[in-house]
This record gives C-alpha cells, sequence and structure tokens, in this order.
C-alpha cells in the first residue's frame, strides 16, 4: 500500500489463547466450508470488536486477514497497532461525522453499514483528502430488511437507487460498490432449521433488482453465529463471525485494546 510504512512489530501473546483461538476459527472455517456448494464461495469475516489485539495478532500468523470492528475510534487504534496488510472491514453504525476518521486508515478495506448517500460522499471526499493513494473504499449498502426502527439500513428505493449511482459513478473514484449487507431481526435469525430467513429473502431481493438494473454483481454479506448456515443456503457471500471464533465478549466499558 503505497500510503503506509512498514508494519508494526508483532504484539506479543500466550500460547494457551493461541491453541483455543486458532481451534475456534478453524471449526468455524470447516463448518463454513462445509455448507457451501461447489461452485461457490463464502468469505469469513472475522468480527472482533471488544476482543484485545493480540487475539487478533494470533489469527493474523495464523493467515486470516480480514477483520471486522463495529466502533470507529478501536478500529483506528487497532489498525495502528497491528500489521498494515489486514483489510479491516467496519461493520457498526455509522455516523456522518466519524467517516473522516474511517477513511484516514490506509487498509479499512470495507464499510458494510453505509447507509446513506450523504455518507458515501463524506467516505469518497476524506479518502481523496487524506489517502489519496490508498486504494478504493469498498462499500456495502446496508439494507434495513426487518423494518425494525432501531436497526440502520436503507428501505427506500430511491435512496438506495441513488447511492448505488454514486458508488459506481467513475468520477467518485475513492469508494466503490461491493454489494449489500443486512442484519436482521433477532426472530428470525433463531427459526428453526432449515426455514427460510425472511430478512435474508429479502435481501437476495434487493441484490437481483440492482444487479438487473445496473449490471453489477453484487456479493451479499448476511449471517452471523446464529444464522450463518441459513444464510449461505440462500445465497450469502460473507458471514460475519464474533462470538463462534473468540468467545463471549465484554461488555463495552470493560473492554481493552
Ligand atoms: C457483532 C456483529 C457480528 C458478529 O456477531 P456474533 O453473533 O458474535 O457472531 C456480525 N455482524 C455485525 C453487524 C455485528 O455487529
Amino acid at each position: 500500500m503505497s500510503s503506509s510504512t512498514t508494519s508494526p512489530s508483532s504484539i506479543p501473546y500466550d500460547a494457551a489463547r493461541q491453541a483455543q483461538l486458532t481451534q475456534q476459527y478453524d471449526r468455524v472455517h470447516a463448518m463454513i466450508a462445509a455448507e457451501t456448494p461447489a461452485d461457490r464461495d463464502v468469505a469469513l469475516l472475522a468480527v472482533s470488536k471488544l476482543k484485545p489485539a493480540s487475539d487478533i495478532q494470533i489469527l493474523y500468523d495464523h493467515g486470516v486477514r480480514h477483520f471486522g470492528e463495529n466502533y470507529v475510534q478501536e478500529l483506528v487504534e487497532k489498525a495502528g497497532l497491528l500489521p498494515n496488510d489486514i483489510h479491516w472491514h467496519f461493520i457498526g453504525a455509522l455516523q456522518t461525522n466519524k467517516c473522516k476518521d474511517l477513511a484516514k486508515v490506509p487498509n479499512l478495506s470495507t464499510v458494510e453499514t453505509l447507509d446513506s448517500l450523504k455518507k458515501a460522499r463524506k467516505l469518497n471526499e476524506a479518502r481523496a483528502k487524506f489517502q489519496p493513494d490508498a486504494p478504493p473504499i469498498s462499500c456495502d449498502i446496508q439494507i434495513n430488511t426487518s423494518h425494525e426502527s432501531q436497526k440502520a439500513g436503507l428501505q427506500d428505493e430511491a435512496e438506495v437507487f441513488a447511492t448505488v449511482e454514486y458508488l459506481t459513478d467513475p468520477a467518485n473514484k475513492h469508494v466503490a460498490l461491493s454489494g449489500v449487507m443486512t442484519i436482521g431481526s433477532w426472530d428470525v435469525s433463531h427459526l428453526a432449521p432449515g426455514e427460510e430467513n425472511r430478512d435474508f429473502a429479502t435481501l437476495a431481493d434487493w441484490k437481483r433488482r440492482i444487479d438487473a438494473k445496473y449490471g453489477t454483481q453484487l456479493r451479499m454479506s448476511m449471517g452471523m453465529s446464529a444464522d450463518f448456515k441459513q444464510a449461505i443456503k440462500q445465497g450469502s457471500s460473507e458471514v460475519r463471525i464474533g462470538t463462534d471464533i473468540f468467545g463471549q465478549r465484554p461488555p463495552r466499558e470493560q473492554a481493552t485494546i
């Protein structure tokens, strides 16, 4: 990456935690592989929010390069401590006034929770200003498939299409459209195994409509620890797994980097 220098030195960790984490990661990875049809790829995003940088270093040394974080400040701090060939994914609630801090991280690869045209503009402008030589920020448009008021994400077709058009316009070269993303409702994610998840079906429908209208081939980020098998059945390109890899998270006020 042209705008970054050498990586910081490796963060120390203990052997017992290393054995545990690599085993859990391999187990999740194998379960995903077992659910994935031969003609598809499903990426595993390791969600490291509220977990220490030493945990990330362990999985980095195990070959993992994609990590998901929910809080801008935490992502910024971890990115400064950890190797600069990590691909950071932001998957938290995105505030307009934090877009700049995110865009400054040269190895921020993806914002999965882009939920407004205004924030797409902010990311593009900040990347152009602070990291003009870094790769464009891949953006997944977050869709509120469950129509719950407390969930972020777009629901309005005109705004989704306007955001697609902004992200695919070659003039806005510091951002790029990569896909669509959803969280879905908790109830729907805890259905009996094998039952179709209507939130995932709704996301797949958005993908089909956008691909048909714009000639894109969007990826779908859907599925977490509780519902990733069903998400893969319904076409997920990336599942985001935290707890099954790293274990329970501490409360935010007790988390340390
Ligand atoms: C925390 C989080 C995850 C991971 O959830 P787990 O249940 O721990 O696997 C995935 N996606 C998003 C958006 C999250 O905030």
